[in-house]
């Protein structure tokens, strides 16, 4: 006979470790493995590395996409923008000095900002185990 709390046991889901999600995404944002803290997530500008050199997570499970341009998009152009109508109102600048000013820090500033923007968004899909990044859990319902 089987009583209450095993019948329980045995039908309870699978409770998966909790994952830190500023922790995750902080590490991300420095360009290291969301999981451990120690690798290095990328190994180009924008390419995610297929798995971590220190604890061999894997990587390929993610699905950036677009969301990391959109949020550099967001970000750098409310500063700029912003930048561009306090130096506006404060004096006249000519439109070729705008241009001369503002280009190159939108440009320099999208750059500074896509790779660590790219590599928190990843420590949020791993911490929340998007797409691929809950495998493990997959595989003990199998
Ligand atoms: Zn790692």
């Amino acid at each position: 006979m089987t009583t209450i709390t095993e019948t329980v046991e045995a039908h309870a889901p699978y409770v998966r470790p909790k994952r830190k999600l500023s922790e995750a995404m902080k590490r991300g944002l420095l360009g290291r493995c969301p999981h451990c803290g120690e690798g290095k997530l990328f190994r180009s500008y924008l390419r995610p590395v297929a798995n971590c050199s220190a604890c061999n997570e894997d990587y390929t499970p993610q699905r950036a996409d677009d969301l990391p341009a959109y949020l550099t998009v967001v970000i750098v152009g409310h500063i700029v923008v912003a930048l561009f109508m306090a130096v506006e109102n404060v004096g006249g600048l000519s439109l070729w000095a705008h241009l001369a000013i503002w280009v190159p820090i939108t440009i320099l500033m999208s750059l500074a900002m896509l790779q660590p923007i790219k590599g928190a968004t990843i420590g949020l899909q791993w911490a929340n185990r998007m797409h691929g990044f809950d495998k493990g859990a997959q595989q003990e319902f199998i």
